[in-house]
């Protein structure tokens, strides 16, 4: 049995499709305005198990991801300049619209490169919300019809006193005014957690380089519209699973769900999951808090960014993984060791059928990676060998750390260090130990080592 913890009935439930065998995934992606740091890359590994898990078990999926390059205000509460005007200013860039297009499309473009390093499958759509105004506009005028928005002088806003059940994902209406207690508020909202459907460009929007004509005049969207408008039209209404970080709770994907079910008065989607944060000591990683690590930061550093993703699996998905340089280079090493036995390997023939259930047991109960991974160490140290190789590769389809290239692939040794290992034999036998041991350090220095085995002496590469 799949099971998966839904947020909205906040409990471990059995994945049941709306179609036999398609499933509709919709992820919130990233906003345009900066380099993804490993706090938001956590979050996009964890849905790229979410999808693997869903295709080992027979789905095809039809995934959808957002590309945010407009109206994700600096607050959660419609306050504050457009992230992605910020962004222009800081870069110094021009005022118009082709430097904020050019803005985008080298976040998006770095976007891709860091998940595409990561083994990240991609969406089957990237839709992006600057391409979707008209989708935006209309859903906006039903909830209008509806009675569920009103405007005013700085925008068209969600009027969420119209819905008995708003809030319902974060638990209630209560927990939504708490997180948005802290934050400054417009003093043209009804109710404090009423949020904006499009703004006006007028007061500090007026001078937004992007901006379309409405039936509420000129503006841009709000950040929450976007998902909305594009999931129904990439996915229809309801779709099956509904992913993003956890801070998108009380906020975000509330006024999804509060917008998409006021207008076409079904659910928005069946299943909705969350993926904890990344913490640095005692702060979340935020862009914002100056914690900020991106992925270049790492490799700087000599890491590779599998070594990340092998880092994020050793922790559940909803339990918050507190980074540090230490426990990257644990992983690191970790996965270089797996990799270096795996290239002495026999090729792959077998499968060890009991060790894969057991496998795929702890991915079906909400995506156990780290128990998955337990599963792995054992099949790496203690199944016969020969059935190692195809065993790894099959549980690699989910894991994804990229181990066929190395499975059975020793690494070429030159005929240079082939000498120095022959003599050094020669050396023993003539129980010369010092001339031994000078010849084994040179073997070491050339970044080999030289391995007594009961069959003779075998050379492999150092882990580098
Ligand atoms: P953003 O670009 O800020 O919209 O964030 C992109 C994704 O990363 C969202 O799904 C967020 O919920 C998630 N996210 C943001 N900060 C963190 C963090 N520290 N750890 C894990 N996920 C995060
Ligand atoms: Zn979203």
């Amino acid at each position: 049995m799949f099971k998966l913890y839904n947020t909205l009935t906040h409990k471990k439930q059995e994945f049941k499709p709306i179609k036999s065998k398609k499933v509709g995934l919709y992820t919130c992606g990233p906003t345009v305005y900066d380099f993804a740091h490993i706090g938001n890359l956590r979050t996009y590994i964890f849905e790229d198990i979410l999808k693997r898990t869903l295709k080992m078990n027979g789905y095809a999926i039809k995934h959808v991801m957002n590309i945010t390059d407009v109206g994700h205000l600096v607050s959660d509460a419609d306050t504050g300049e457009d992230k992605m005007m910020k962004a222009l200013r800081r870069e110094g860039l021009k005022p118009d619209a082709q430097s904020m297009k050019e803005l985008a499309n080298k976040y998006f473009l770095a976007f891709k490169k860091d998940t595409g390093d990561l083994n990240i499958i991609p969406p089957d759509e990237r839709p992006k919300a600057t391409e979707h105004i008209k989708e935006q506009v209309e859903l906006i005028k039903m909830l209008m019809v509806k009675g569920c928005a009103y405007e005013t002088a700085d925008a068209v806003y969600f009027d969420t006193a119209r819905l008995k059940d708003y809030g319902k994902l974060a638990h209630g209406r209560a927990e939504v005014e708490e997180a948005l207690a802290r934050v400054e508020s417009s003093k043209e909202k009804r109710n404090a957690p009423d949020f904006a459907l499009w703004i006006k460009a007028v007061g500090r929007h007026e001078k937004h380089v992007m901006q379309w004509p409405s039936p509420w005049g000129r503006g841009f969207p709000g950040w929450h519209t976007e998902c909305s408008a594009m999931s129904r039209k990439y996915l229809g209404q309801p779709f099956d699973i509904h992913c993003g970080g956890v801070d998108h709770i009380p906020v975000h994907h509330t006024n999804e769900i509060a917008q998409s079910e006021a207008a076409y008065g079904a659910p928005m989607a069946n299943y909705w999951l969350h993926a904890e944060f990344l913490t640095f000591g005692r702060n979340k990683m935020a862009k914002s808090a100056g914690t900020f690590i991106s992925l270049a930061d790492m490799e700087k550093k000599g890491f590779k960014p599998l070594a990340y993703r092998y880092l994020c699996l050793t922790a559940h998905y909803r339990s918050k993984l507190n980074f540090t340089w230490e426990s990257l280079a644990a992983a690191q090493n970790a996965l270089e060791s797996l990799y270096e036995v795996a290239r002495y390997w026999p090729k792959p023939e077998a499968v060890e059928p009991s060790r894969l259930e057991n496998f795929k047991e702890a991915l079906n109960d909400d995506l156990d990676t780290p128990r998955a991974l337990a599963e792995l160490w054992f099949v790496v140290k203690s199944i016969d060998e020969s059935f190692r190789a195809a065993t790894v590769l099959e549980f690699d389809k989910i894991l994804g750390l990229g181990f066929k290239d190395y499975i059975a692939r020793p690494p070429k040794i030159p005929a240079k260090i082939k000498k120095l290992a022959r003599q050094r034999e020669v050396a023993r036998a003539a129980k010369e130990w010092q001339a031994a041991d000078k010849l084994r350090r040179q073997v070491e220095e050339a970044g080999f080592l030289v391995e007594d085995t009961p069959k003779g002496p075998k050379i492999k590469s150092k882990i580098s």
